[in-house]
């Protein structure tokens, strides 16, 4: 039995993995916990699969899931907090921006009973643009979702066994960790470290990325954008109608003399743009829905640390 189970999920991370492990155990051993590494590879280019099976062979507290192509992120750690088996399970990445050192703080407000630690980082060293676009992206999402999410607050995070077992009982397949942990609740505590750079590699979220990640996020937790996109249409409706009937007014006392071409075609191009966004957001819950009903894993395994062997010649 072991009590903790650090999940790492790793994207072509070859440079920076084995520094990273090191760094873990030795944050790791003084505490006197037993501890299980699960390594999550998912579908690197590079040879990180390659560094995987050398830590798994050469530290028997190492465990792997390699997939079979880039399933993002979020399969990641779904995939590792499946392999966990300890009664405490830590989530964080592998470019050592989640410094290991913070770890036996973490098990110490774990064994105050909280059931999630968060540590979030401050933005130090971050670019001024990405600052200030997330703590808009932040306040947006508070505006529009049920469940609450803290600027900072990635995921690197301790759960309880209590806490990983309900996050894996959720079927939902477009998975959006940040909603579902605050989702599910229990106590939870949180502190601040200080941002540090990547360590080697380069980061994987460019801006591209990072907008799809925000609209997931937006739409992902519930309806409001389909009830504001009602909510303006109901508004243009009522000042269409009461425009209508000042025309109306003005045509029985003064007669007709308006041309109304400007008013027509401003009408027309406002009404139309509104229409598209809001087709464009029910088309995006229709496709949630077609994604959901279809069922599909949230990924594909090509190799772990018990199949590795099979794949090796018995003789050598
Ligand atoms: N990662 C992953 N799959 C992906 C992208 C990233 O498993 O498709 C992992 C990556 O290896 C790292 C963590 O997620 O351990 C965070 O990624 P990254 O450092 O690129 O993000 P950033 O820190 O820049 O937000
Ligand atoms: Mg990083």
């Amino acid at each position: 039995m072991v009590h903790l189970s650090v999940v790492v999920p790793c994207f072509d991370e070859s440079e920076v993995i084995d520094t990273f492990h090191t760094a873990l155990v030795a944050a790791l051993e003084p505490t006197g916990t037993t501890f299980e590494v699960a390594y999550v590879d998912d579908g690197s280019g590079d040879r990180t699969v390659d560094r995987l099976r050398y830590l798994a062979a050469t530290d028997g507290r190492v465990r792997y899931t390699s997939f079979s192509r880039n399933f993002g992120k979020e399969s990641a750690l779904l995939a590792g907090m499946r392999m966990a088996r300890g009664e405490v399970v830590v989530l964080m990445d592998a470019d050592l921006q989640h410094p290991p050192a913070l770890l036996p703080r973490m098990l110490e407000l774990r064994r105050h009973g909280y059931d999630q630690v968060i540590a979030r980082r401050d933005r130090t060293g971050e670019g001024a643009t990405r600052t200030v676009l997330s703590r808009a992206y932040y306040r947006l999402v508070r505006r529009f979702m049920d469940v609450e999410i803290v600027d900072g607050a990635g995921d690197f995070r301790l759960l309880s066994r209590r806490a990983v077992d309900s996050l894996l009982s959720l079927p939902e397949s477009n998975r959006f960790s940040k909603g579902l942990f605050s989702w599910i609740g229990f106590d939870t505590v949180s502190f601040t470290y200080e941002n540090v750079e990547r360590a080697a590699g380069r980061s994987k979220w460019g801006g591209r990325r990072l907008l799809d990640y925000g609209i997931d996020g937006l739409l992902s937790f519930n309806s409001r954008p389909l009830r504001l996109a009602i909510h303006t249409g109901l508004w243009l409706f009522l000042s269409a109608f009461v425009y209508a009937l000042w025309i109306i007014a003005n045509a029985l006392l003064d007669g007709v003399d308006t041309p109304g071409y400007a008013t027509l075609i401003t009408a027309i191009v406002g009404l139309s743009g509104i229409q598209l966004a809001t087709l464009g957001v029910i088309g995006e819950y229709v496709g949630r829905i077609y994604h959901e009903v279809k069922r599909r894993p949230h990924y594909v395994v090509r190799e772990t640390d018990r199949t590795a062997g099979l794949h090796r010649d018995p003789g050598d």
